[in-house]
């Protein structure tokens, strides 16, 4: 399903939460919205939901329009055509997991070959054989899984997720991070994923969004977004960056050297803050000389307190248009 978002617009108690936002979710591809807490994501995700009534603006799906304010058209959440899965997992404590997955079928009125739909999604997120366990007896992985099963059990056109993963330990998070995607891109649903985590955002996603304060800041693929973010805020939020000048033009890390390599490397001298070994190579921080502080690689220990030269080559530097 294709989803158009065309100048939605959000305040809480004259308060905006989502400023006059464009945005197109194309057929098939994985968006992440990604921003600090309070920039509008869950507002926005809602809306699309039906669970929030915009102020102002068009929603579409596949052309056809789902909301609209000024035509006053507003088509209910059970008829959009859509899956949920939130951080908390919703799960009806009272359910098994089978009336848990076949009760989204059942709200759905896809009542034939219930039995058969569920078994499929159950198996599909490899909890076959748990039908009869309540939701205590089930690991914070397993419920997500559940949570996941019964978004997906009715085929939705499009799947939309609230932080599915934060309330999971880390390791465990990096698993579903993976068992998710793949479930998602073989069944080539549509995604809108909201996270403020951006490795999770930089490694599922085709495409993401970059939201503060109530706005886009830009979108993109994740590469792209890395590589030439469009402002000092996106590329402070993703990836470290490393200022050349106060908030104009940045380097990444893995372009800072501790030798000069080509004859027109700029030079840059600092002292070294502190050292992380965080698994094949060394983490330092180093505090530039009339800049801010810097990270850099490297494959060895430095001291603490040495005074350094830092190289880049000027083509490896990203400069920002900011007004
Ligand atoms: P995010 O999901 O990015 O953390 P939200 O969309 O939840 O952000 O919130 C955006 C802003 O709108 C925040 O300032 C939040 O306090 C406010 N907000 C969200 N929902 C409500 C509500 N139901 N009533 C009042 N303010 C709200
Ligand atoms: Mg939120």
């Amino acid at each position: 399903m294709k989803l158009e978002i065309r100048q939605v617009q959000k305040s809480f108690n004259r308060t905006p939460a989502l400023l006059p936002t464009d945005l197109t979710l194309e057929h098939g591809q994985f968006t992440t919205l990604l921003g600090p807490s309070g920039c509008g994501k869950t507002t926005l995700l809602r809306m699309l939901a039906g669970l929030e009534q915009p102020d102002a603006g068009a929603i579409y799906a596949d052309g056809q329009c789902i909301y609209s304010a000024e035509k006053r058209i507003d088509v209910p959440t059970h008829k959009r055509n859509l899956g949920m899965v939130f951080q908390d997992f919703a799960l009806w404590p009272h359910m098994t997991v089978y009336e848990n997955v076949a009760f989204g079928l059942r709200a759905g009125k896809q009542k034939s070959d219930l039995r058969q739909k569920v078994k499929e999604a159950l198996d599909m997120v490899r909890l076959k054989g748990m039908e009869d366990r309540y939701p205590h007896q089930l690991s914070g992985g397993q419920q997500q899984r559940v949570a996941f099963a019964r978004a997906v059990a009715v085929r939705p056109g499009v799947i939309l997720f609230d932080e599915p993963l934060s309330a999971l330990d880390a390791v465990l998070r990096e698993e579903m991070r993976i068992e998710m995607m793949a479930l998602v891109r073989d069944m080539g649903l549509t995604a809108l994923y909201v996270t403020h985590d951006q490795v999770e955002a930089m490694s599922m996603s085709d495409e993401i969004v970059v939201m503060e304060k109530g706005r886009i800041l830009q979108k993109g693929r994740p590469e792209t977004i890395y590589a030439t973010p469009s402002e000092p805020f996106v590329a402070s939020f993703i990836g470290k960056s490393n200022w050349l000048t106060p908030n104009q033009s940045m380097v990444r890390p893995e372009y800072v050297s501790w030798n000069k390599i080509n004859h027109d490397d700029l030079r840059y001298h600092g002292v070294v803050l502190s050292v992380s070994y965080v698994g094949e190579r060394y983490e330092v921080r180093v505090q530039m000389d009339g800049l801010g502080v810097w990270t850099a690689y490297r494959n060895n220990r430095v001291g603490i307190g040495e005074q350094v030269d830092l190289y880049v080559s000027p083509e490896r530097i990203h400069r920002m248009n900011i007004e």
